[in-house]
């Protein structure tokens, strides 16, 4: 496999993807791999634009520009699927969420959760450790106006297909908007997970539980933690924590975020759906 000047194994077509990913022998194999991906010519484009004009506050900073990999141990028991990575977030720094408003808001509720060692994340080396969660996005490179479109995002799906197959202890997904609950199924339906008919809708505090070939998995669904959301209150942390508890509840863990009651249902009015 022909290697970039960083010696990132290189990916150029969709077709590309699937085979590199279903290649990858390790979350680390598997990052290096995402990290030289090119296949979606829009996107590649876009990234490296912006790491090359970056914003002004960020000027001295060298700019990844590149697909970005999870985050967090391969034992963990959570991921968390996002949408996509910033153009001056993660797309900047390197790391999922990281370096923007989205990622001050995960991080918190993720330390909140006793999940993370700190409540933030600002750079690659700034000491952050993930305890029990991965956290993914469902596309990899930063798109225009926070915006993939299908085919990119179904060119994206084998890195996560493999990700989450590399997690051997994946109980819950937690995904963070309707784009990464969109993405998710039909990934899930690869992996030989029988989906629910009709799909389940997307919405904060849906709750759908899935037999599989490794065991039960929960998909849980948060409201995006994006500015639109966060800033109009439409999703609050306490909403957050709420959801977080549940996860981690259901790995069996006894982390409790604040607003939550002993071994209680999260106090926080989300109406949860039943299982199909
Ligand atoms: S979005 Fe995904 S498939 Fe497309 S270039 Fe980026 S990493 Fe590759």
């Amino acid at each position: 496999m022909a290697r970039d000047a960083d010696g990132f194994p290189v990916t150029r077509t969709p077709a590309g993807v699937v085979r590199s990913a279903r290649g990858a022998r390790s979350l680390g194999d598997l990052d290096a791999r995402v990290s030289g991906c090119r296949a979606c010519p829009r996107l590649v484009a876009w990234r490296e634009e912006v790491a090359r004009v970056k914003r002004a506050a960020f000027r001295a900073q060298d700019y990844w520009g590149r697909p970005v990999p999870g985050l967090g141990p391969a034992d963990a028991r959570i991921a968390v699927v996002g949408l996509a990575p910033a153009a001056h977030g993660g797309n900047r720094t390197g790391r999922v969420f990281t370096g923007d408003r989205s990622g001050d808001w995960i991080f918190a509720a993720l330390w909140r959760a006793g999940l993370a060692n700190q409540p933030t994340s600002v750079s690659v080396d700034d000491g952050l450790e993930l305890t029990g969660v991965r956290v993914v996005a469902a596309v990899r490179c930063a798109p225009p106006a926070n915006a993939p479109t299908p085919e990119e995002r179904d060119t994206c799906s084998p890195w996560l297909a493999r990700e989450l197959e590399l997690l051997p202890r994946l109980r819950v997904a937690v995904v963070l908007g309707a784009f990464g609950w969109t993405a998710l199924w039909p990934v899930l339906a690869a992996a030989g997970h029988p989906l629910p008919r009709p799909r389940p809708a997307f919405g904060h505090g849906v709750e759908v539980e899935l037999t599989g070939p490794r065991g039960p998995l929960t998909v849980l669904g948060s409201y995006h933690v994006s500015q639109q959301n966060t800033f109009t209150g439409k999703l609050t942390e306490a909403m957050l924590d709420a959801v977080l508890a549940r996860a981690v509840a259901l790995t069996g863990g006894a982390a409790r975020p604040p607003g939550v009651p002993d071994g209680g249902t999260p106090d926080d009015g989300v109406a949860r759906a039943a299982a199909p």
